[in-house]
Formats: C-alpha cells, structure tokens, sequence
C-alpha cells in the first residue's frame, strides 16, 4: 500500500457565545478553527486527522506531501521518523501520525487500541473547564456535571486569588476530586502575557491547595520547559504535580522524567507525540511510577486518537472538555455525531482505525 496524497480541509465553526479559554489570556474565541487532513492511498483507504488552527487557515498540504507520497502507511516508525523533521520548517507534524494509525485501522479492520493491545473498557472521565469563573457560576457548573454523573471536575486558575472559586468548589463539592490548571506552561498569546509564578509563588499555591484537599493533581503551575523548577516544586509539594501536554515533542517529555519533574504526565498525542510514542513514553512513565494521562482538548479527532492511547495504555482518567460554549457538540464539530459520557465514563470508539468519520458538509461548508 501507498500513501497517493494528501487533502487539507480548513474547519471553521461557530461557537454559541464567545469563549474565553484561559490558555489565550484576555482573548474571546469566537470559533473553533481545525485543519482536518485526509491521507489517501492507492488501496482506496483514507486516514484522517486534525490539528487546531488560526481563523483564515494555515495551508501545508503540498508541502506535506512531499514527505508522505509513495509511503507505507504501515512503516508508521519510518514515516514518523521523517514526520519528526516537518517542525523544523513548518508546523508541529505530531496530528499527522495519527491518519496512518486510523489507515491501518481500517485496513486491518480493528480499532487503534485494540491493534495496541488495548480493551474497550470505560475510562471514567473528568470534566475539564477551560474558563476561569466566578464562585457561584462554577458551583452551578459543577453540580449540572455531578447530575450527569462525573465524580471529578477540573477548575482553572489563573491568579492566586482565583484559589476561591477552588475552595467554594470544594465547599459545595466536599467528596468531589479536583484537578487545578493553572495554564502556565504555554498561553497564545495574541492579546495578553499570562501571569507566571516562581517555584515559590507555586509552591505556595500548591500549599493552599493541599488545604483545601481532594487534589487529584495541580497542573502547569510553571513554564513547559522549567523541567528543574519543576522538580524542586515537586519535591516541595504536598499535591501531585502535573505537566507536559504541549511540549514540542517526546524528547521533552524524556526530560520531565529524567528531572523527577511531574508526578502525572500529559502529552496531547495530537500535539506532541503521535500515538506510538505516546505509547512508548507511557511505557517510561510507568517504570518510573509516573501516571500518564493524556490531554485531550484540540478536536473529536485528537481526543478520539488519545482515547485510543488512553485505552491501549490503561489511563486511570479521560479529560471530557466541557465548557459551555466549548461543549462536546462544538468540539466534535469536523465528525459525524459527537462523543458523549456516561455515567461519569467515556469509552473508546470500536469502528475500524480511529472510529469516527468526517462529517463531509461541514467540509463543504454546508
Ligand atoms: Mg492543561
């Protein structure tokens, strides 16, 4: 089999409202902006992935195709190899891995994560805010989630003082697992700088959320690549300290362990590592008693490639993005239908390659 080309889709959709996510400080989002890509091969076979974008489009197709036309889609480590280099002259190539996973997929019939070695077990999920919101906007947020049957929520911060809205949470809440991002490892920023903190600032951070209890981890209190800064907060802390979801690839991610640096490891295997090594990395994680648990927050086609991750690997969490108007309709918008939780679980799709299929009028813009 070979890979014949390469077709890239511009995904424009509309949110409800604007949403103001804390990773692009002081900056509404109007929309969510996806490339979406098509593998094709000679077999008749497409693979399919995406990767978040700018309003407008970012086109890379053609030189893309430069570096896959006349592969086998199945020589995923050799096409990963030359993949790896695209980052020096152009975007991140880390999505792209995952069409050749959903290719042979299909080809064989079978699920990614079961060609992994995966089971189609629920993993529960938490839902994963993007806002930082008052108190008593975020208590009636939550208890619409605890309604729907998840038993952990993840709450933004992006001061110190925004730890209130933590504490109400957790007044409200009191059996309810809390994960806090502080989203200071990487913001867009296009409009304003994020607020950082030193290894002290986040330490005391981490103090008062100790106090408050019931962290299940506190995440990016400190810039991606501080992996020593990390460590020391670590060593400090008294929660789990998590990181890692958008460093530039798994290299970085082999820093984080050999600086003892996170307790709980992140990489969006649409941003950072593609799906084999992200199983590979997980693999590491593991020896070292480091939990791997993937970010999720790009698109339906991200979040189903590291479902699939999560699934071979045996996650002990999904992150569900679910803020409205960031709801799971919105993000799911380049597929057909959208992913759902259950009771709290979410499990992974159980089609042929990744499971889910492009919803082609929005393509066509219809
Ligand atoms: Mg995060």
């Amino acid at each position: 089999m070979q890979i014949t080309g390469v077709t890239q889709h511009h995904v424009s959709h509309e949110l409800a409202d604007s949403f103001r996510p804390n990773w692009i400080p002081g900056y509404p989002q109007g929309s969510h902006e996806a490339e979406v890509f098509e593998i094709e091969t000679d077999a008749g076979i497409t693979g399919i992935s995406a990767s978040p974008s700018f309003a407008g489009g970012l086109d890379y197709a053609t030189p893309l195709s430069l570096f896959l036309q006349g592969e086998d889609p199945h020589d995923v480590e050799g096409i990963v190899r030359k993949l790896e280099t695209v980052d020096l002259i152009g975007p991140r190539p880390w999505h792209l891995e995952l069409a050749l996973w959903d290719i042979v997929g299909k080809d064989a019939g079978k699920p990614v994560y079961e060609l992994l070695g995966g089971s189609d077990d629920p993993i529960r999920a938490y839902a994963s805010t993007g806002e930082v919101q008052p108190a008593d906007e975020r208590i009636e947020y939550v208890q619409d989630r605890v309604d729907e049957g998840f038993e952990a929520v993840k709450l933004r911060i992006a001061e110190r003082s925004d730890l209130d809205v933590v504490r109400a949470v957790r007044e409200a809440f009191p059996d309810l697992t809390l994960m806090v991002d502080a989203n200071k490892g990487w913001t867009v920023r296009v409009m304003e700088e994020e607020t950082q903190w030193s290894v002290a600032e986040a330490e005391a951070v981490a103090r008062e959320l100790a106090d408050i209890g019931g962290i299940e981890w506190f995440e990016e209190p400190l810039p991606r690549h501080d992996y020593a800064g990390y460590a020391r907060l670590r060593d400090a802390a008294a929660v789990p300290i998590a990181g890692g979801e958008f460093n530039a690839g798994p290299q970085e991610l082999y820093e984080f362990l050999d600086h003892d640096a996170v307790d709980v490891l992140q990489p969006d295997a649409a941003l950072v590592t593609g799906i084999k090594r992200a199983v590979e990395v997980a693999g590491a994680a593991r020896n070292q008693g480091v939990r791997f648990v993937p970010h999720t927050w790009t698109n339906a086609i991200g979040f189903a490639a590291n479902l699939h991750v999560m699934a071979a690997i045996g996650a002990d969490w999904c992150e569900f993005p679910h803020d409205p108007p960031w709801t799971p309709e919105a993000w799911s918008a380049p597929i057909h239908g959208e992913f759902a939780a259950e009771d709290g679980t979410v499990t992974p799709p159980k089609g042929p390659g990744l499971g889910v299929e492009l919803d082609r009028d929005l393509l066509e813009g219809k």
